[in-house]
C-alpha cells in the first residue's frame, strides 16, 4: 500500500518524505509519535498568543545554497542575524567571544593591543575554538583563553552535559568559537532568520502532499515490527518490502538490550510576564551563575509585537528514558559512539531500513545540515 514509511516529522523526516514523494512518486506514510508535527521544531502560540519554540529556540542559519532554495518554497523568512549575551556578574557581554567582548572585558587601550596580537595570530575573521585558544603558548593569549573558559564554557558546559569542556567532543563547544571581528551574530552563515509564519506551516506545507499520508500520536513501535531471524518488516501485522526511514533513537528498536544510549534532555520553563520587555535580548546565557544554561525571550527571535512576553528557562538533565522525558542532545563520545555502532549494526539486516537524524544517527546536527542529509539520503533511494 506504501512504497516506503518515514518514522518521525522533524526536519529529518519531512524533508526526506517530500523528496520520496515529490521526486521519486513514492507513496509514503509517516508515523509521527508526538501529537503534532515538526520534531523539536515545533512552534505554536501560547495561552497569551506568543509565538513560542515548544522544545527550546531553533533559529535556522545556512550558507548553503542548496538547502536554502529548498527551503524556501515551503516558507518566506523573517531574515535576522541572531545575537547572544552571556551574564556575567552584572554585566551582559556577547557571545562567540568577539573583539567587542575584548573590548568590554579589558578597556579600550588594552584590548586595541590584545586584538591586534589576535589578528596577527589568528588572522582577521577567524574563528578559534576555545579548546584550541588555551593550547596557545603567548601569556597575553592565554589570560585571554582563561578568562572565555572561566566565564564562557566552564559552568555553562558543565550544566550542559554535566562534564567539562575538555571531556565532550571538541566539535560541540567548537560550535561557539571564538571570533576574531567585531561582528556579534551568533552564527557566521549568510542566511540567518527565522520562517515568517513559524516552523509549524513550513512543516505542514513540506509534508502537504497527495502522495504523503501523516499519522500523528502513533508510535511505530506499535506498528512496526523488525523481525531480526528473517530481516523482514511487518507494517500493522503485514510483511512491508518498501524503503524505512527511522529518524527516533535506535537503541528503542532493540528493546535497549546493551543498555540505553546516553542522551542530555532539558526541562522547559515557560513564564508569562504581563510586560513589553523582559531581558531586551532574543537568548541571555547564563554562564557563570544559576542552574539554568539560557533565557530566551522569544518575540525577540520571531519578531512578533504582543503586548506581553513570554520567556522560557532550560534546565538539562541525563536523560534516562522515562515517561515523558525527550532525548535532545546525543552525547557522543568514544564508549557511547561504540555501543551506537552496536545498534547501528542490528539494522543492517533489514536490507532497506535507514538510521537519518539526530537521534537515530546519534549525532549533533543543525536544521540545514540535517535538511540537506535527508535530501540526500531520500534521493540515493531513488533506485529502490
Ligand atoms: N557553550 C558554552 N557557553 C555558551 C555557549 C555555548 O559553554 O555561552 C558550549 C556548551 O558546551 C554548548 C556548546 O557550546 O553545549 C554548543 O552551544 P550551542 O549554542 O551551539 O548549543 P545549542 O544551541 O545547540 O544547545
Amino acid at each position: 500500500m506504501y512504497d516506503a514509511i518515514v518514522i518521525g516529522s522533524g526536519i529529518a523526516g519531512a524533508a526526506a518524505a517530500r523528496i520520496l514523494a515529490e521526486e521519486q512518486n513514492k507513496s509514503v506514510l509517516v508515523l509521527e509519535k508526538k501529537a503534532h508535527i515538526g520534531g523539536n521544531c515545533y512552534d505554536e502560540e501560547d495561552a497569551h498568543g506568543v509565538l513560542i519554540h515548544r522544545y527550546g529556540p531553533h533559529i535556522f542559519h545556512t550558507s548553503d545554497e542548496e538547502v536554502y532554495a529548498w527551503l524556501s518554497r515551503f516558507t518566506d523568512w523573517y531574515a535576522f542575524g541572531h545575537e547572544v549575551v552571556a551574564k556575567v556578574g552584572e554585566k551582559l557581554i556577547p557571545v562567540p567571544f568577539n573583539l567587542n567582548t575584548l573590548r568590554q572585558v579589558y578597556g579600550e587601550e588594552k584590548a586595541a593591543v590584545l586584538e591586534q596580537k589576535l589578528k596577527d595570530t589568528f588572522g582577521e575573521g577567524a574563528r578559534v575554538p576555545i579548546l584550541k585558544l588555551r593550547e596557545q603558548q603567548d601569556p597575553e593569549i592565554q589570560a585571554i583563553a582563561d578568562y572565555v573558559y572561566e566565564n564562557i564554557f566552564l559552568k555553562y558546559t558543565m550544566k550542559q552535559w554535566g562534564q567539562k569542556p575538555e571531556e565532550i567532543d571538541p566539535a560541540v563547544t567548537g560550535r561557539v568559537p571564538v571570533v576574531i571581528s567585531h561582528d556579534n551574530r551568533y552564527f557566521g552563515d549568510k542566511y540567518q532568520g527565522m520562517p515568517k509564519d513559524g516552523y509549524t506551516p513550513m512543516f505542514e506545507k513540506m509534508l502537504d502532499h497527495p502522495l504523503i499520508e501523516v499519522r500523528i500520536g502513533v508510535d511505530a513501535r506499535d506498528v512496526m515490527e523488525l523481525l531480526e531471524d528473517t530481516g523482514k518488516v511487518l507494517l500493522y501485522g503485514e510483511e512491508f518490502n518498501g524503503c524505512v526511514i527511522y529518524t527516533g533513537p535506535v537503541d528503542e528498536l532493540f528493546g535497549c538490550r546493551f543498555g540505553r544510549l546516553p542522551y542530555r534532555s532539558l526541562r522547559f520553563d515557560f513564564e508569562h510576564l504581563d510586560v513589553p520587555d523582559y531581558q531586551g535580548h532574543s537568548v541571555v546565557n547564563y554562564t557563570v551563575s544559576e542552574d539554568f544554561t539560557r533565557i530566551t525571550e522569544f518575540k525577540y527571535l520571531t519578531g512578533q509585537e504582543t503586548d506581553g512576553t513570554t520567556i522560557v528557562r532550560e534546565y538539562p538533565f541525563a536523560y534516562t528514558g522515562a515517561e515523558g522525558e525527550i532525548p535532545y542532545y546525543a552525547i557522543m563520545n568514544p564508549e557511547n559512539n561504540k555501543l551506537y555502532e552496536s545498534y547501528a549494526a542490528l539494522t543492517e539486516q533489514f536490507p532497506d531500513f535507514h538510521l537519518l537524524g539526530r537521534l537515530a544517527e546519534y549525532k549533533y546536527y543543525n536544521i540545514d545540515a540535517m535538511a540537506g542529509k535527508a535530501i540526500a539520503l531520500a534521493r540515493s533511494l531513488a533506485e529502490h
